[in-house]
């Protein structure tokens, strides 16, 4: 019997216990870094020949560990470990299966510092956001668990004379998990939990920038007891092994979380049926945003600031649903852009072992692109704040940016940028303001602040996004609680978290019997 499903608390960093306890978290990873985060094929560790090394964004010289560089041959042998795996698997009494993966969620909840320091050294993550991304983790595992033994009921249809009929739903196989740096536990773990409670086997493929936080994962998985061979471990590069793996005849399914070059990439390759192929593969691509905050002219405006700021900037604007854009009605633009200004101006930027709001982009590579972004940038837009880095042990630190006076169909309020960058569009009015909110071809989440309920009524019906938040921060979707997955060039609109996520790795059975 699984406990009732209730959200992971947060912890507050004020008191003492919890800023002891991580600090003791930090110590002890710190005591470990330089590990291996190898191959795991059937429950057993592979030797490659080549090794890569993962390092600390905000200390680079600092080597965090080194992951195995997995190649064609051996994404070829774990999905068929995932296959040799899978009848035993999915054979087991839901029940079976979901406390096994509440189990994980349970294994992580007890060590959950210790989880978010690894992410504050290999991912460049405060505490509260690395905190945050294993509270996620542990509660997707539990939520799922308890979505295993939901989907496992018979579905209600109607009687017929002379008949019994039943409808179940069953796993439909072996897939391909492939996920981002940027929610590196919460978002691999989801991925590969929810289509494994529901008795699938997977082939991992993790971010090549956080494969050390992957490893801990699966070392967590085993010690709960998933059997070998139903999660198998494949760090490595994306092009090499992420192609491979979708390419493969064999692969049922590719779960995919990451930007909209690969996920259409992905949607393209997985859509030829390959020599031998028995199927069509089911494919979800969860792919980027350029999220816009919404404020009229009758909001609360220091509360709107305020959420403005923190959706902008946790985590260094990394997130798919961080606010790139902010809207704001001419009555209010230049007062509200004062205040945001000075918000951000405020917040420190510097190693996330220390804590400060704003922390590295996660590599060299991403520090260029969103650098070469604030300068072309600068032809579009005004420069109100920051577009410079930060020079700090080397770290791939960047100033908390804005562009104001930013054109709607502007490079600065179309495309991802993916950084600590925000662009602050003029809208003549609220129709305006949602008319620009939805002309990207983007659709993941929205904010409105407003204090106007017939407005409220009209961006539930009229914003396009798949998250929709009035009056609060847009970031922080919470599992169970807020199903997570955009629309449009969005994504397949999976909804992480959600009700029928395990129906997506789930293929329904019809038995009638005449009596
Ligand atoms: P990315 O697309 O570069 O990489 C994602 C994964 O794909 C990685 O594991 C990578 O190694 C792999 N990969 C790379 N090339 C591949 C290929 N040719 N074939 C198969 N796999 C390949 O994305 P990223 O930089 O890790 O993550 C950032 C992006 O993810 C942003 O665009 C962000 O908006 C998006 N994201 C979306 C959501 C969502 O729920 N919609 C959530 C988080 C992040």
């Amino acid at each position: 019997m699984l406990d009732a499903f209730r959200t992971e608390p947060y912890s507050d960093f004020e008191r003492v216990e919890a800023k002891v306890g991580y600090e003791l978290g930090l110590a002890g990873v710190g005591s470990q870094l330089g590990g291996h985060a190898p191959v795991v094929i059937d429950g057993r560790e592979v030797a490659t020949s080549s090794a890569s090394e993962s390092i600390n964004p905000a200390q680079p010289d600092q080597i965090v560990g080194t992951a195995a560089v997995a190649d064609a041959d051996l994404a070829d042998r774990a999905m068929d470990a995932a296959w040799g795996a899978y009848p035993q698997w999915s054979s087991l009494p839901a029940e079976e299966r979901a406390e096994i993966a509440h189990r994980i969620g349970d294994l992580m909840a007890a060590r959950k510092y210790e989880l978010a320091a690894w992410q504050t050294y290999e991912a460049g993550k405060n505490w509260t956001e690395a905190e945050a991304d294993v509270a996620e983790a542990i509660d997707f595992c539990r939520y799922y668990a308890h979505q295993a033994v939901t989907m496992a009921e018979p579905l209600a249809i109607h009687g017929y004379p002379g008949e019994t009929n039943e409808s179940r739903l069953q796993a439909v196989g072996a897939g391909a998990v492939i996920s981002p740096w940027n929610f590196p536990l919460a978002i691999l773990v989801g991925m590969t939990v929810g289509p494994v409670a529901a008795g699938n086997t997977v082939v991992v493929k993790p971010a090549s920038n956080t494969p050390m936080i992957g490893w801990g994962f699966i070392q967590i998985a085993a010690e709960a007891g998933v059997p070998p061979g139903v999660i198998n471990y494949l760090p490595g590069p994306g092009p090499v092994i992420g192609d491979r793996l979708v390419d493969n005849p064999r692969t049922r399914f590719v779960n995919f979380t990451g930007s909209k070059e690969v996920g259409l990439e992905i949607a393209r390759r997985a859509a030829v049926v390959q020599p031998g192929q028995r199927w069509l593969k089911r494919v979800y691509v969860e792919m980027g945003g350029k999220d816009a905050l919404i404020v009229d002219e009758t909001a609360d405006l220091e509360q709107a600031a305020d959420d403005v700021v923190r959706s902008a900037y946790g985590f260094q604007g990394q997130k798919c649903s961080a606010c790139s854009r902010l809207i704001a009605v001419s009555e209010i633009y230049d007062d509200l852009l004062d205040l945001v200004i000075e918000r951000t101006a405020a917040l420190t930027t510097g190693p996330p072992v220390e804590n400060h709001p704003v922390g590295p982009v996660i590599s060299a590579a991403q520090h260029r692109s969103v650098a070469a972004e604030i300068d072309s940038g600068r032809s579009e837009a005004d420069l109100v704040l920051g577009g410079g880095s930060v020079d700090r042990d080397g770290g791939y630190y960047l100033e908390p940016t804005i562009f104001a006076g930013v054109t709607p169909n502007a490079r600065l309020a179309q495309h991802e940028i993916f950084g600590p960058v925000l662009s602050v569009i003029r809208a003549a009015d609220f129709d305006d303001a949602v008319a620009i909110a939805n002309s990207t071809e983007f659709g993941l989440t929205g904010g409105l602040h407003s204090s106007s309920r017939e407005r409220i009524d009209r961006a539930k019906r009229d914003f396009h996004v798949g998250n929709l938040y009035i009056n609060r921060k847009i970031t922080g979707a919470l599992v169970g609680v807020q199903p997570f997955g955009g629309f449009n060039m969005s994504g397949s609109n999976a909804k992480a978290g959600g009700p029928d996520y395990l129906r997506l790795f789930m293929e329904m059975k019809s038995v009638t019997e005449r009596l």
